[in-house]
């Protein structure tokens, strides 16, 4: 992606095209990452909404829904789902463990 010159961003910054969050890929500058334990997870939900990248997706509805895997695209590593998980079975490791 080209960075813009503060010419071209639009007067008081407004965002004049719907979903265009969806360009950036905040999972870039990650310097944690949210490993997942899916044995240990009990699938409460708690994680899904307060993620603030809505990265978790799940499968499924009402009482037969499922949190899956962490989109890494979108995950900024800001370590929310790790501190609401009640039974802590997200723990953040450093991205560069999975870089090198
Ligand atoms: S670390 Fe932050 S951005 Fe990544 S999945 Fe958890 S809550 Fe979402
Ligand atoms: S908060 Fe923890 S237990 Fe609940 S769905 Fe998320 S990972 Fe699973």
């Amino acid at each position: 992606m080209t960075l813009k010159s503060n010419k071209d961003i639009p007067i008081g910054g407004l965002i004049d095209e719907a979903g265009s969050s969806k360009k950036f890929k905040t999972g870039d500058w990650r310097s944690f990452r949210p490993i997942w334990d899916k044995e240990k997870c009990i699938q409460c939900m708690m994680c899904l909404p307060l993620c603030p990248e809505d990265c978790i997706p799940s499968e499924g509805s009402g009482k037969d829904i499922k949190r899956k895997e962490t989109d890494l695209e979108y995950c900024k590593g800001c370590g929310i789902c790790m501190n609401v998980c009640p039974v802590k079975c997200i723990k953040m490791e450093e991205e560069s463990k999975f870089t090198k």
